[in-house]
Order: structure tokens, then sequence, then C-alpha cells
């Protein structure tokens, strides 16, 4: 039903918004570039901090590198041996100093010296004889004892040592077979304690004793058997003498192990594990190797390291190279670092920060860099992370700030400048209308262009109401004035509803309680007095009556009650005019606001009245609302605090006080 009407202050509002967008972009484009810097700074920070780390961590790394090469030729240069040790004594005397897990001896002319599967060529006798044929054919009848006698006899007759030792030991085979053990561990420790047969040699260049010897603690059994451990002594010696008799090194491996079985307390044999990786490392095929170089030998996790002349190449197990070579550098040189050792395809745990080849001497190696304890980056650029954020922080609530006064200084301009310009423009709009029709009346009747006496009465009677609705303007813009500059003083006194009311009926204009309009005044009896300043009440009261009539079509009714309520007064007043929309009853208290302006405007309105009762009822701690509904008309209600509630609220905040 009714439209929104131009109000002053909404229209001319538009111009605040580019200049709160302006303030808006001026934060929002600082803000936001200052996050940006903020968020490439630290970024850059990181990266800064990561490439110093990379330089000193890596400078690290290649100092301990360095180190690697002087450390590697000083082990190769170890691996030298005089040139008059054989072979065997230099393996030996290698394997004795621990310098490496294993070793391969050269001859001068590059082949294998040392362990050869074969150290001495076939020995055996030269002309198998007929005797060792009769008792070999004896043992395959099953003839043992005969065999035995026959390989004795031949054992004792031969005047050749390897035909005497094989026959004394196929005896004790023999022997063994029959049941005999006691008397063919006899012939053996006789044939071990022969020391004329000590270099024997069977047909494929074996030594023979040792075997017997073997065979004698096997045959035993037993470690604490009387005998035992004199024959396993002399076996351990003969195993472990690489400068005496030349022993094949498979035959030397095969009796350490055999003998290891049979004897768990055998004398210690520490070459057996350098032979075997020797002959593992062999069995894989030719070896290379360099001078102060680690190169990868046919086993997995095998290096070899040649000695300066050639002569010599140590076999190093992986896990030896990392021990040995982490005795070279720090692994922690610098705080936040661990250096790594790596061989080659051996990548380690997670990801490294850094790796760098090892050096020459370790091709294929690397130092691989890890950092240790809490993230480096985060911990040195915590400190200019957090002097950044406080930064952009203090920067942006700044420029907040500045927006936020910037803003509150223009805007009360804005409204400054607003309400003058509207008071203003309605001052002079309302006012043209009765001074015209004024002005309009008393040339009529300078004139006298009037019919009669009457009529000339009549306009005088007109010249009266405009000068009252003149007054009745000024008198709001003279009260809305005041109110502005808060110099609105009210003089608060203790008022009973009576007396306020007496004062409106007194004031209220005709027209409002006459008929044709029906009027009606209710006040109930539990009206409690007030504190307040009765003019302004009363105009309260008035402004709302005017408006009741203003906005009521006949026939107009309009009803002002008094009543009391939870220790306050209630002061409403009734019309059946033509209602408010929700909207409208929503910004009926704003100044300016008029629903419809023409409609308003016809009703010698200026959109002040309610805005004045809002403020005056404010200022007695009271408020004011409106029920309405469209064309069925509206209630605004005063409620006011009594005496007594004010009383009440002075003594509470005085014992407050007095209590601090
Ligand atoms: P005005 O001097 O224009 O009446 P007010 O501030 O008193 O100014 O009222 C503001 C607007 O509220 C009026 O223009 C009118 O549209 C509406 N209004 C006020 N009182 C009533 C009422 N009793 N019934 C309907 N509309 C009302």
């Amino acid at each position: 039903m009714f439209r929104r009407s131009a109000n002053l202050g909404t229209g001319r509002s538009g111009r605040v918004w580019p200049v709160l967008a302006a303030l808006l972009a001026t934060v929002i484009i600082p803000s936001a570039c200052m996050l940006w810097f903020m968020d490439a700074a630290m970024r850059n920070e990181a990266l800064a901090v990561r490439q110093r780390l990379v330089e000193a961590y890596g400078s690290e790394a290649a100092e301990a590198a360095q180190r690697l090469d002087p450390y590697w030729a000083a082990r190769a240069e170890k691996l030298t041996v005089p040139a008059d040790w054989s072979a065997p004594r230099a393996f030996q005397r290698l394997a004795a100093a621990g310098l490496a897990d294993g070793f391969i001896v050269r001859d001068e002319a590059g082949g294998i010296a040392y362990p050869a599967a074969h150290s001495v060529g076939p020995v055996g006798p030269a002309r198998v004889p007929p005797a060792l044929l009769t008792a070999a054919a004896l043992e395959q009848d099953g003839k043992l004892t005969q065999a035995a006698a026959a390989y004795g006899a031949l054992a004792e007759r031969t005047s050749q040592g390897a035909l005497a030792a094989q026959a004394a030991v196929a005896q004790a085979r023999c022997l063994a077979k029959a049941g005999r053990k006691d008397q063919a561990i006899d012939v053996l420790v006789a044939l071990v304690g022969a020391e004329e047969l000590t270099e024997a040699r069977d047909e494929e260049g074996r030594l023979i004793v040792p075997g017997a010897a073997l065979f004698a603690l096997q045959l035993m059994g037993d470690s604490q058997a009387s005998g035992f451990r004199v024959v396993a002594d002399r076996l351990a010696g003969w195993l472990n003498d690489y400068a005496g008799v030349a022993m094949a090194s498979s035959q030397r491996r095969f009796l350490m192990a055999a003998l290891k079985e049979v004897d768990p307390c055998a004398a210690a044999l520490p070459t057996l594990a350098a032979e075997d990786l020797a002959a593992e490392v062999l069995a894989r095929g030719p070896v290379e190797g360099a001078p102060g170089r680690l190169l990868a030998a046919a086993v997995p996790g095998v290096f070899l390291l040649s000695g300066d002349d050639g002569r010599v190449l140590a076999l190093l197990r992986q896990e030896r190279v990392l021990m040995d070579t982490s005795s070279t550098f720090d692994a922690q040189p610098l705080a936040g670092m661990r250096l790594t050792l790596t061989p080659p395809g051996g990548e380690g745990r997670g990801e490294p920060f850094l790796v760098q080849p090892a050096g020459a001497a370790l091709p294929g190696w690397t130092l691989r860099v890890d950092l240790t304890g809490q993230d480096p980056f985060a911990s040195a650029s915590q400190r200019q992370r957090a002097l950044y954020i406080w930064t952009a922080t203090a920067g942006i609530v700044a420029v907040v700030l500045l927006a936020l006064s910037v803003t509150y200084y223009l805007g009360r301009q804005v409204r400054l400048t607003r309400l003058k310009n509207d008071l203003i423009a309605t001052v002079s709009h309302e006012l043209k209308t009765p001074l015209s029709s004024i002005r309009l009346l008393i040339d009529t009747l300078l004139e006298d262009r009037y019919r009669d006496i009457e009529q000339a009465r009549e306009y005088f009677a007109l010249i009266s109401k405009e000068n009252e609705r003149l007054t009745r303007l000024i008198d709001n813009f003279l009260n809305f004035s005041r109110m502005e500059r808060n110099r609105r003083a009210f003089v608060l006194a203790p008022l009973s509803v009576e007396e306020i009311l007496a004062a409106v009926m007194r004031a209220v204009p005709d027209r409002i309680t006459q008929p044709p309009g029906q009027f009606e005044l209710n006040m109930a009896d539990d009206c409690l007095p007030v504190s307040g300043d009765r003019d302004a009440l009363v105009t309260v009261v008035l402004n709302l009556l005017d408006n009741a009539y203003k906005y009521s079509r006949d026939p107009r009714r309009i009803v002002l009650r008094a009543w009391g309520r939870n220790g306050r007064l209630n002061l409403s007043v009734s019309d059946n005019g033509i209602g408010l929309s929700r909207r409208a009853a929503r910004k009926v208290f704003d100044r300016f606001y008029q629903v419809d302006r023409n409609l308003s405007r016809a009703a010698e309105g200026c959109g002040l009245g309610l805005s004045i009762v809002k403020f005056i009822v404010e200022a007695h701690g009271g408020t004011v609302t409106v029920t309405s509904r469209v064309g069925e008309g509206s209630t605004f209600t005063v409620t006011l605090p009594t005496l007594n509630v004010l009383n009440n609220r002075r003594a509470v905040r005085q014992g407050g006080t007095d209590g601090c």
C-alpha cells in the first residue's frame, strides 16, 4: 500500500558508499600486499637458510671426502711385503695383522700365488707297486683283516715315504672298517708322529699326514680321549704354518673346517676367514685391483684394494670399509648434520639433505649428509618469521585503525552535512507552503477581494491556522536542532500521570478531541508518578496524538491510555488509521523518515515528530514502540520508569559505590 518515501538521508547515503569502498580498498590492498610480501620474504628466508646450510654442510662433506683419499692411500702402502717372503707367508702375516678380511698374493708374473688351489703339483708314487694293488684288491673283496695286514707290511717294507704313509692310512682304514678302531688309531697316531713323513703327498699333491691326523681325531671322536689333544694340536700347528711345508690352500681350508668340527676347542685358526673369502672371490673369476682405490669384487659387498706394488690384493667387506672409514672423519662435524658413507647402490634411510661423491679412493661411494634433530630451516627462520609476522600484523592493525578512524571521521562529517542539507531542504520546503498560503490570503484581504465580513473572517481563521502550523513546525525544528546539539536540557521533577494528561488535554487541538472524530482517554488506577520534564512529555503525547489524527480518516477513533505495569508507566496512543507496514514500522523513528512524502506533506508533517519523541523518551530512561497493521491502525506505546524504580536504582548504585 505504501511506497517508500524519498527519504533524504537514505537517498544521499549513496555518496557514502564510494568513500567506504575506497576506505575498504585502502585496508585490503595494503594488507594483501603486506601479506604477499611477508609470504615471499619468508619463502626467501627459508631458501637463504637452506642455501647457507647447503654451503656449510657441503664444504664439511667435501673436507671429509678429501680426507678419505690419503687414508686409503696409506692403507694401500701397508699392503706391501718384503720380496723374499713366500706368498703363503705374506698371506699369513697380512691376515695376522688384520689389515683386511682376506688377501690374494700375486707372483711376479701377475698370476695368483696364494691362495692357489694347488700349491704343489702331484707327487704321488710314480708307479703303483703290486703289493698295494694286492692289498687294495683284498680290501675291495671285503677281506679287511688281510688287507690291513697287507697294507701294514707294505708300509713297513717300503722305503718310499709317500707310499709308506699312504699304506699306513689304508691300513688304518681297513682296521677301522673291521671294527678294530683302537688299532687303527694307533697306526694313525704313529704316522702323525713320524717326522720324516710330514712332507709325504698323495697323487694329487695333498699332504697325507695332516689328513691322517684328522682321520685319527675322527676315530677318537671324543676330545677328552687320550692322545686326542696331542694330535689336534699337531694338526692345528701344521694348518697355521705357512712358512714350512707347503700345503694347498684348498686342503688347508678343508682341514681347518673339519678340525673345527671334530674339536670345538681347537687352537685358533686365525687365517680361516681370510682363506674362505679369498677362495670365494677367486672362484668368481679373475680379480683386478688398482693401488689406493677400492674396486668392487665379483662377490657382492666385497671390495679389492691393491697394494702399491700390486703384489697384494686386500679383500675388504663393506662393513669393514664403513667401520674403518668412519674413524677418519667426524660423523657430526657441525651441529644439526650427520655424515654417512654410503656404498655403491646403497641409499640409506629417507631423503638425504645432500649427497656428494666420497672421493677418488672410493669410486661409486657417496657421502650423505642428513639433518639431525629438529628441522634447522624451521628453527633458523623461526625468529625471522616471527619478526615478519609481527611486523605485518602491526602494519595491518595500524592500517585498519587508521581506516576506521578515517571512516568514523568521514562518516560523522557526511552525517552532519547530510543532516544540515536535509534540515535546510525540509525547513525551506515545509515553511514555504504555509507562508505562501498566508501571503495569498493577506493579498486577497488587502485587495478587498472578499465577499462579505464572514468570508474575511474565514480568511483570517485560515491565516491563523497556517500560523499555528508554522509555529508547530518551527517548534519541531527548534526541538530537533537543540536535540542534535545535545542542548536540550530537561528539567526533571516528580510528575504524576494526571499532571501530564491534564497538560496534554489543555494543549491538544480541538480537531483531535471534537467530533466528528471519536476521542477516548483511559487512565488506570495503578499509574505511579515518574520523574520527568512536563513540557517534554506533553510534546511526546501531543506528537503521537497529532500523528494519530493526521494518518487517520473519518470516522476517526483515537484512544489515549495510561496504565502502570512492573514499576513502569505506559502511555499509548491508538488510532484506526492507515497503519504501517512492518518495514516502515522499523524506520518511523528515523529522522526525516516519511512513509509517503506526499501524504505526509498533505498531513503537514516533516518527518521529525517521532524522532523527537524517541529522543525525549530515551532521555527519560524509557522506550517507545509501535504495533501496527496496514489499513487497521497503529498503537504507539511510551514506557517510562516510575519514581520508585528510579529511586531503587539510585540506591543500588550508591550501595554499590559505598561497598567499594
Ligand atoms: P511527520 O511530521 O511527517 O508526521 P513523524 O516523524 O511524526 O513525521 O512520522 C514519520 C512518518 O511515520 C510519517 O510521515 C508517517 O508516514 C508515519 N506515521 C507516523 N505516525 C503514524 C500513524 N499514527 N499512522 C500511520 N503512519 C504514521
